[in-house]
């Protein structure tokens, strides 16, 4: 029950972890939220997945967070008479609405809004930019490149556009079937890939309908250059380091990421950090030294989360990928310069009530031994800013609503706890205690803080600090009503 650590792991589910003993073993060896692909297998398999993760829920007792990743508008060549064709360094090459079959010359890109948007000197990555295209010329329906840097291209490979702010749908009609899909299954959290401007997360919001929470995958450089804006409009953020790196010089990749980190904590938003942390897991049971300072890294500078891809997903060690993280996450969390650098870079921007109260609790537990922050809250919102504060005690959101406590799943430092609707905070008092001790952290010669709102049931309203002792027969006798 009780998690010795403080960041959260994702596990994304796929053909070698679909089934019920496998996603039960990744859940035991740390996994805090799995994440359904829907870049990858039919609705059918997402949906069994979907049923075995909520089974291990059930059979575990505690909240499993839930996040579905649209594919989102992810551009395509289309196909070539020969299956592939070997582009020559420095040969002309176009790209046409033609729907005839391909040859070295040319291909279709069954796009017509890209042309608009194409300029003299553009350059297209092709295949994760193993082959790239800089534009000499276009117009309506075609473009003609010269090849800069030369290699295979094959049926429906992939095409990136860094530089250009693609005219194009936030969510494709894929997508839109995916979201209703993921939604209508009850998943926790919907991702948006590709997300160009904040209007593309207020129009997913639109069709999520409160039904699940945002996140937002900072992949292109239009993204990164008005990312307060989509932090602002998401609920969470992940930093998609894949395309990312595709879209952008791969050095531009960790200062952004330290700096979205930074930003997603002052704004109580959590943050993924993602893809190929530990890609050798793939194929080895054994990470590479390298991989393990690249987990190490995001741990230190603070995500929420960070997430396995292929290795859980198609990888042979998917339970020796979630076991490595959370070793890794152990030893760091351990080390006293952590706690240093955790606490240096703390946000001081308080402006509400609730904010003075979480830190004011975290100062609490700080200076007297307090064993842990146990939130009452209702959207989540307390309890996303007690983690803000990185207290080093563990905090224990406290919730009736399934809803959140499995939102929060992906939160830093945050277990959660059901709870049924409360009338009294004596009775909020006294099952906080019973979560604390239940979960490990506190014996009943301990204390406790507990922050909660009054009245209760209406959100926002975090207006109460309370250092508890963890004896229910000390709480009935003490407490007012
Ligand atoms: P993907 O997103 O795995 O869906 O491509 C993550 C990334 O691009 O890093
Ligand atoms: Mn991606």
């Amino acid at each position: 029950m009780r998690r010795m650590r403080n960041v959260k792991i994702v596990a994304t589910l796929g053909p070698a972890s679909s089934d019920h003993a496998t996603i039960a073993a990744l859940a035991a060896a740390g996994a805090d939220v799995f994440r359904l692909n829907m870049s990858h297998g039919t609705q059918e398999e997402i949906a069994a997945r979907h049923r075995i993760i909520r089974e291990v829920e059930a059979e575990r007792g505690t909240p499993i967070g839930i996040l579905a990743d649209l594919q989102g508008p992810k551009l395509r060549v289309g196909t070539f008479a020969a299956g592939a064709v070997e582009l020559e360094d420095g040969a002309p090459f176009r790209l046409d609405l033609d729907d005839a079959e391909g040859d070295a010359h040319r291909v279709r890109l069954p796009h017509p809004e890209i042309f608009a948007a194409l300029a003299p000197g553009a350059e297209l990555l092709v295949d994760d930019g193993k082959v790239r295209l800089r534009v000499e010329a276009c117009g309506a329906d075609f473009a003609d490149c010269t090849v800069v840097t030369g290699g295979t291209v094959s049926n429906r490979k992939g095409v990136n556009v860094p530089d250009v702010v693609l005219p194009l749908a936030a969510l494709s009609d894929k997508d839109r079937e995916d979201l209703e899909f993921a939604c209508s299954l009850g998943v926790d959290w919907v991702a948006l890939s590709f997300v160009q401007r904040p209007e593309d997360v207020t129009e997913a919001r639109d069709l999520v309908a409160g039904r699940a929470a945002i996140l937002s995958k900072i992949e292109k450089p239009a993204a990164v250059r008005c990312v307060d804006e989509i932090i602002a409009a998401s609920d969470g953020i992940m930093v998609a380091r894949g395309d990312l790196g595709v879209e952008l010089p791969v050095q531009n990749v960790p200062p952004i990421q330290k700096r979205i980190v930074r930003k997603c904590r002052a704004a109580a938003k959590p943050v993924i950090v993602a893809t190929q942390m530990l890609e050798s897991m793939i194929e080895s049971p054994m990470p590479t030294r390298a991989e393990v300072s690249d987990v190490a890294t995001a741990i230190y500078e603070g995500a929420d989360a960070i997430m396995l891809s292929a290795e859980s997903a198609a990888g042979q060690y998917p339970v020796e990928a979630v076991t490595t993280m959370d070793s890794v996450a152990r030893e760091v969390e351990d080390d006293p310069t952590y706690t240093e650098v955790i606490e240096a870079s703390r946000v001081a921007r308080r402006e509400s009530v609730a904010d003075g109260i979480v830190a004011a609790a975290r100062e609490i537990a700080e200076t007297t031994d307090i064993k842990a922050i146990a939130c009452f809250t209702q959207s989540g919102t307390t309890a996303a800013l007690v983690a803000r504060e990185r207290p080093r005690v563990p905090i224990i959101a406290m919730t009736n609503l399934r809803d959140t406590a499995r939102r929060l799943a992906l939160t830093w430092g945050t277990s959660c706890v059901m709870t049924g609707g409360l009338d009294r905070f004596k009775q909020a008092v006294v099952n906080a205690a019973r979560a604390a001790r239940e979960q490990g952290y506190a014996e009943e010669s301990d204390q406790i803080v507990v922050t909660a709102g009054v009245p209760f049931n209406v959100p926002g309203t975090t207006n109460i600090l309370r250092v508890a002792p963890c004896d229910e027969r000390l709480i009935w006798a003490t407490d007012p009503e």
